[in-house]
């Protein structure tokens, strides 16, 4: 079933606490092999096959992993035969794992080849719908040899290991891309490799209002190869000191100026430039040859979601507790990383200002979670979920989404540190062991220090989001916690 229409390139996507357990059991320090288990689900995407562990099973040296009788070590019969009945039970795809020495170049020996050839048929016809393959891993580089039920034999492309330091594997270096000279600046940074890895990604933006259309600008002129705009709104006269490459024309000014006849007005509305044709707009003028997508629909609907399912990065610049609901899904279940941004300025009951701030908030699949800190609140999803007129009449005033005060400079200093953060770690200039934060900006509090709070976030193992347990890793095997798009 699944297997039918694979599509390559195959990646494997790990979150950082199996990334972790495995590279610590990979590379003790003894310089011998060792071996392990993954159970990966597989989800098909039109970017490729991506393979998210799962479930990691480390084999007990000298007693699952054990002196050859042809290779150096191999898996022990009864280790295998359990690890496919647990992976045939989840749904999953089985690759057993090995190590071996070197550090940026790796791949199978003879010994490994010949024992897939023996082994594998076997264990396909075990496993029946998922495919079966062995990796191997050094230092930095990972290579696989992936069987497929129909047959077919492919090889693993990438391996990425999730994490504030996040690391892309490949069997080795890949070449060094020609250079572009638009790039030449940037690429003094971050190399033409960097260069060419920012043209490879696909990049999600929710919201393309105040900060997401800095966002959008921001990665469009940075070289970013394709975005997915998702916005439903057309553009207001009170938008365009925020909204970047807008035009007062735009709004269509003539039609919906206060005086004119209400239903001009609703007609001026109605046909205002919609906000993601003005991102692509932007992004075209950036870069001519960029793909862009621009969804005018909302990301808590099921399909738009969906086509979120194979970026490589997300940023959440809506604020609803329901865009926060879904994108925090995704990141766990798919292993997408995303970032949370938005400012704001809090008044009092009498108008006065209480609070000004810019968040920006990193989401690592498995570590970092909107719903383990307590930033989706369940009685503003029912809130949410009611019509306007549902809302009139249960005197929900909470209207402020609208009138808020907004700030075209609160909204650049959370899309700069976004998408900074984003940048650092996709070009790999984040040191090892790099911890991501989240972080508030007060502009106006003198009793904050820098006039920045930086705090690591909770997670906890036992969430239905984040944990090992829950989501993280399911893939398609669940669903997000979407609407279901009506067809009529
Ligand atoms: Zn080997
Ligand atoms: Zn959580």
């Amino acid at each position: 079933m699944v297997t039918q229409s694979m599509t390559l390139p195959a990646s494997l996507h790990v979150p950082p606490a199996l990334a972790e357990q495995l590279f610590s059991h990979l590379f003790p320090g003894d310089g011998d092999e060792h071996g392990a288990v993954i159970g990966a689900t597989v989800v098909e995407t039109q970017r490729g096959t991506r393979f998210l562990a799962r479930r990691l099973y480390l084999a007990k040296d000298g007693v699952d992993y054990v002196p050859g009788k042809r290779g150096y070590r191999m898996l022990t019969a009864a280790f295998i035969r359990d690890r496919i009945k647990d992976c045939e039970r989840e749904g999953l795809a089985y690759f057993a794992v090995h190590c071996h020495g070197g550090t940026d170049h790796v791949d199978f020996s003879r010994d490994d080849l010949a024992s897939h050839e023996r082994g594998y048929p076997a264990l396909l016809d075990n496993l029946e719908h998922h495919p079966v393959g062995g990796l191997v891993f050094a230092r930095n580089a990972a290579a696989g040899d992936i069987w497929l039920q129909d047959g077919r034999r492919i090889e693993l492309d990438t391996t990425v290991f999730h994490g504030g330091h996040r690391r892309v594997l490949q069997s080795a270096p890949a070449p060094r891309p020609a250079a572009d000279p638009t790039y030449d600046r940037q690429s003094r940074l971050f190399g033409d490799r960097g260069q060419a890895v920012l043209a490879d990604q696909k990049v999600g933006i929710i919201g393309v209002g105040g900060a997401g259309s800095l966002i959008n600008e921001y990665l469009a002129r940075l070289g970013v190869g394709h975005l997915v705009v998702v916005d439903p709104d057309r553009v207001e006269i009170s938008n365009v000191p925020r909204v970047v490459g807008s035009r007062r024309r735009d709004a269509l000014p003539w039609l919906t100026k206060s005086g004119r006849p209400r239903l001009l007005r609703r007609l001026g509305q109605r046909l205002a430039t919609p906000k993601v044709d003005i991102a692509r707009r932007v992004a075209r003028q950036a870069n001519p040859d960029i793909k862009f997508d621009a969804i005018r629909s909302d990301v808590t609907l099921d399909t738009v979601a969906a086509s979120l399912t194979d970026c490589d990065y997300v940023f959440l610049a809506a604020d609803s507790m329901q865009a926060r609901l879904v994108v925090n899904a995704l990141v766990h279940q798919y292993l997408i990383p995303a970032v949370q941004v938005g400012a704001k300025v809090q008044l009092d009951q009498t108008g006065s200002v209480t609070e000004v701030f810019s968040v920006v908030r990193p989401l690592t699949p498995g570590v970092s979670c909107l719903w383990c800190n307590e930033l989706i609140k369940p009685n503003k999803l029912q809130e949410e979920a009611l019509t306007p007129e549902q809302r009139r009449q249960q005197r929900y005033v909470d209207d402020v989404d609208v009138h808020a005060p907004s700030v075209i400079t609160l909204n650049a200093v959370a899309a700069a540190h976004a998408v900074d953060n984003y940048l650092m770690s996709t070009v790999s200039l984040v040191p090892e062991g790099y911890v991501e934060r989240w972080m508030r900006f007060h502009p106006t509090a003198p009793e904050v220090r820098d006039r920045a709070i930086y705090e690591v976030p909770r997670s906890d193992q036992n969430c239905s989001e984040c944990g090992t347990g829950g989501r993280l890793g399911a893939g398609a095997s669940r669903r997000l916690p979407t609407r279901i798009t009506s067809t009529s």
